[in-house]
């Protein structure tokens, strides 16, 4: 068994998507360990995207993530972060496969409707970053 963190990013849950995205996690095998929603902080969002320090878009996401409630959730599934990665599709919803979360519910390669992990080492630290309760 695996664990990712993946978000229903604010464009998503504005659009009512959050349903149809969650109906499709457990479609797909996943197990809802942890999940809440939640409005980020400017000063959270620049923590939880520390990685992109320094990118020319980072004032961007943070300004779109920050701009009204996500929902964040701790799934599990074996081999959960590609699996998840799988399922939401690359970066920009333009390249993205039929069917996928990000050609589905995203707009462009900001607004792409959904978060997911994309290694062990960073799926442990979002996870504790807002389910320090899931050991
Ligand atoms: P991910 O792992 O597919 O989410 O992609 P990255 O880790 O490369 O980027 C994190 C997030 O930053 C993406 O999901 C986008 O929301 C945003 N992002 C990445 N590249 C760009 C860009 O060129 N412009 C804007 N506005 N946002 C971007």
């Amino acid at each position: 068994m695996e664990r990712t963190l993946a978000i229903i990013k604010p464009d998503a849950v504005r659009a009512k998507n959050a349903g149809k995205i969650i109906d499709r996690i457990e479609q797909e095998g996943f197990s809802i360990v942890g999940m809440r929603k939640v409005q980020l902080s400017t000063q959270q969002a620049e923590d939880f995207y520390a990685v992109h320090k320094g990118k020319p878009f980072l004032p961007e996401l943070v300004a779109f993530m920050t701009a009204g409630p996500v929902i964040v959730m701790a799934l599990e599934k074996p081999n959960a972060i590609q699996a998840w990665r799988d399922l939401m599709g690359p970066t920009n919803p333009a390249n993205a496969g039929a069917n996928t979360l990000r050609k589905l519910y995203g707009t462009d390669i900001g607004s792409n409707a959904t978060h997911g992990s994309d290694a062990p080492a960073t799926a442990a630290q979002e996870i504790t970053f807002f389910f320090p309760e899931l050991k």
